[in-house]
């Protein structure tokens, strides 16, 4: 069924050079005319982008650097990639609107649910900048929470791989395809595609998620139209 209203979760990587790293400006026009696909079907569509391409925690784990300030860096770098979003898809004609949970007057509105639903109601694309504002915690959980609360019919993450399988299929090649998934399942098995976090939040609120390829731009056709991609867990 085609989603009225989606939640598009973006990793870092896919905005970065062909190493997933840094920002490069041809990725994030790319994605940018992905997300217009969306759009311009109607959907309101509301961006998580993640900031992998940028800090992670993760890349400093070994080095003795304190874990807050780390993640807060990683916080920071979504909003980096949030205002290239934003720049690429005012140039494709979009009106747009960056918020984030970290108090940036300047640069983007602080996260209000009441204030993000009306910018979709009224058919802006909104991105959600700064994952959750809290240390502890990465884009997917904050991609999970931002969908339950504008109520979002699916959430839909961006990946390189097309759907879930039982183990990595860049590693196994007898690695199983999963079309179908249940939440339970997936907590289960702590399937790699997306934290166990996220996976509750959307439980709870019976938000279902899609893993799809985003490098297949026709995905996001199919998707527009309210047609199957990847693997949905429900
Ligand atoms: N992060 C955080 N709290 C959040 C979201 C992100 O502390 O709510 C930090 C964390 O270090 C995370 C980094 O920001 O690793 C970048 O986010 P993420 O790893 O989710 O980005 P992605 O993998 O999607 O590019």
């Amino acid at each position: 069924m085609k989603p009225k209203r989606i939640l598009l979760k973006i990793t870092g990587e896919s905005l970065g050079d062909k190493n997933g790293e840094g920002v490069d400006p041809k990725s994030v026009m790319n994605m940018a005319k992905k997300i217009k696909i969306l759009h311009d079907a109607g959907i309101e569509t509301a961006i998580v982008p993640g900031g992998g391409n940028i800090f992670r925690w993760k890349f400093v784990r070994d080095s003795g650097m304190t874990r807050v300030p780390a993640d807060q860096m990683g916080m920071m770098a979504t909003i980096i990639n949030g205002l290239a979003l934003q720049d690429a898809l005012e140039r494709l004609g979009k009106y747009t609107r960056l918020m984030t949970t970290i108090e940036m007057p300047q640069i983007a509105e602080f996260y209000i649910v009441r204030r993000a639903k009306r910018h979709l109601e009224k058919g802006r694309i909104v991105i959600f900048s700064g994952g959750t504002g809290t240390p502890f915690f990465t884009t997917d959980s904050a991609s999970a929470l931002k969908a339950s609360e504008i109520e979002a019919d699916l959430l839909a993450k961006a990946s390189t791989i097309n759907g879930i399988y039982d183990k990595d299929p860049r590693k196994f090649s007898d690695a199983k395809f999963l079309k179908n998934v249940s939440y339970h399942e997936a907590l289960e098995k702590k399937l790699a595609v997306m934290d166990l976090t996220a996976f509750t939040i959307c439980e709870e609120n019976k938000i279902p998620i899609m893993i799809f390829d985003a490098e297949n731009e026709e995905n996001f056709a199919h998707l527009a139209k309210g047609e199957d991609v990847g693997s949905i867990v429900s």
